[in-house]
């Protein structure tokens, strides 16, 4: 998909605040209908929950699809809204969503770049994901300088702890111990022994330890020790309950990724328990103008399941052209059989 914030500002038909399946699959259906739609995700890339989460498990109850990963589900419906090419603004956080006196909505995003749009669909999931963090007060002032979620690009004679156990944070040592500029040590520091990794990672994991390369920590953190205003030491509660500390340079943190619903609950949306409030027949909110599909909303007998979401997104595009174009009535097509929509398709 196109990356598309070159210019502050753009202008659009209709944004799509989240780009999991809920918002790739809002894409297509929108596609069918002739209208183009501008992605948004805080991730870099398309997926949602399905690459965040669970890019390699396996998903069962997909129509037609009797076995897939969650990565090959993001891949396959990658592949099925090309033709319609919608631009990604990936890395991005939606934080404000307001109606200018026009009637356009105006949507802002961390990174100071806006998009109005006649139409927006929020298929936001659980929320933003964003990195999981230490909560260790005093790590805060010491955030890009000191402590990473990304490997900085000068590592040589440096300490460097690793926390996490997930398939990053492993791979994280184990390329920390390949690198042409090594690092002084490496420590991977975990609360308990057993690690989240795959089987194979623990393995090279495990070879890299007995080749003294990684050291292996049990233990949280608890504060850190600050001379001349440079982190020296990280001071850890072991399992047993006693006090370490143990010499650092660089942190980074690996804990994997936690959904945030953050903003949403401040755009003076309708909303109950967390979920945004639709129409079922079209996937309008009360603000006209602002449709939800997805994990995001809630009505009764909705499931959080993958193909609820298709569902809600094809009778949303409908809502959303008959709010477009008030004065015309929207046929309705089989993909079967419409030369309309094969041209769009391209087939
Ligand atoms: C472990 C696990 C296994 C599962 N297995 C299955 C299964 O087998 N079958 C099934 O049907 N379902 C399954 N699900 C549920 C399924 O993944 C969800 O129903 C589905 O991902 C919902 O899609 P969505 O697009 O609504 O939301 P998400 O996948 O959550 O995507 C929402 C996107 O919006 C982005 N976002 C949120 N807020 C903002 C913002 N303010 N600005 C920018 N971006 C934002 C997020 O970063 C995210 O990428 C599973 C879920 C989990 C956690």
């Amino acid at each position: 998909m196109p990356p598309s914030t070159a210019s502050k500002s753009q202008q659009t038909d209709v944004v799509i605040v989240g780009a999991g399946p809920a918002g790739l699959f809002q894409v297509f259906e929108l596609g069918l209908l002739g209208i183009t739609a501008q992605l948004v995700d805080v991730l870099p890339k398309p997926g949602g929950q399905c690459i965040a989460l669970y890019a390699d498990k396996p998903i069962y109850d997909i129509p037609g699809l009797p076995f897939c990963t969650g990565r090959e589900l993001i891949e396959r419906l990658m592949q099925q809204v090309k033709p319609f090419a919608p631009a990604f603004h990936g890395g991005h956080q939606i934080q404000t969503l307001s109606q200018n006196t026009d009637g356009l909505w105006q949507l802002g995003t961390d990174q100071g770049f806006e998009l109005k749009a006649r139409c927006v669909i929020i298929a936001a999931g659980v929320g933003a994901f964003v990195q999981r963090r230490l909560q260790v007060p005093a790590l805060d002032a010491l955030r890009g300088m000191q402590v990473f979620s990304v490997v900085p690009t000068s590592i040589q004679n440096q300490h460097i702890v690793v926390v996490g156990s997930h398939n990053e944070a492993i791979q994280t040592c184990l390329d920390l111990t390949q690198s042409s500029d090594p690092p002084l040590s490496v420590t991977l520091l975990h609360r308990r022994e057993v690690l989240d990794a795959d089987l194979d990672l623990q393995q090279l994991f495990k070879l890299a330890c007995d080749a003294k390369k990684i050291q292996f920590k049990l233990g949280q953190v608890t504060d850190v020790i600050v001379d001349r205003q440079r982190m020296t030491h990280l001071q850890m509660a072991t399992p047993e309950g006693l006090f370490e500390s143990i010499t650092v340079d660089l942190l980074i943190e690996k804990l994997g990724m936690s959904p945030k619903l953050g903003p949403i609950s401040q755009w003076g949306l309708a909303m109950d328990r967390k979920q945004l409030q639709v129409d079922t027949q079209t996937f309008a909110t009360q603000s006209p103008g602002i449709f939800a599909i997805g994990d995001v909303i809630g009505y009764p007998g909705k499931k959080k399941l993958i193909l609820s979401a298709f569902h809600e997104a094809a009778l949303a595009a409908y809502g959303i052209a008959q709010y477009l174009n008030p004065n015309q009535s929207i046929p309705f097509e089989y993909t079967t059989a419409s030369a309309r929509i094969h041209q769009r398709l391209g087939v």
